[in-house]
């Protein structure tokens, strides 16, 4: 993987770290393909814009630098896909604009959680990983434990 690094913070965005539970996140968790950084931004970007009010979004984890393991020894559990720099996560904006993550799907912004879902869809992303509880739709959505205060996205 030839891997660029998602600054650590943007007008439109902050970075969290999921093990430390807290912005912003290292660097060596950052890393990903061009084609998914620009996404990122992108989409982030036109999201704040929509919603002027919200929260700023946070992205997570990426890849490390070179790729490989991101298992049990780096992050929270249902991470071990984290390995090629097509993996993204990105938390859910709370309902009362804290810019932490939230810890349980009572604290999701639920109409901005769909449309986030729906921008990353119709920016392309063919796999959004969902959490069952917040009952979110689209092409691409797949349940997937561990995944009700984030949307992971993948490429490729
Ligand atoms: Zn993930």
């Amino acid at each position: 993987m030839r891997g660029v690094k998602l600054p650590v913070r943007g007008t439109h965005f902050l970075t969290w770290d999921p093990v430390r539970k807290t912005t912003p996140n290292r660097w060596w968790r950052r890393y990903g393909t061009d084609e998914l950084v620009r996404l990122l931004l992108r989409v982030t970007r036109a999201f704040a814009r929509a919603h002027p009010h919200a929260p700023r979004l946070l992205i997570g984890d990426l890849s490390r630098p070179r790729g490989g393991d991101f298992g049990r020894a780096y992050g929270p559990l249902g991470h071990v896909s984290h390995q090629n720099g097509l993996d993204a996560d990105v938390y859910y904006p709370r309902k009362d604009g804290r810019e932490r993550a939230p810890l349980t799907a009572a604290q999701v912004d639920r109409r901005l959680a769909q449309d986030l879902v729906d921008r990353f869809i119709r920016a392309g992303v063919p796999t959004l990983l969902v959490g069952p509880s917040l009952k979110l739709r689209g092409r691409g959505v797949q349940p997937w434990p561990n995944h009700d205060n984030h949307v992971h996205i993948r490429l490729g």
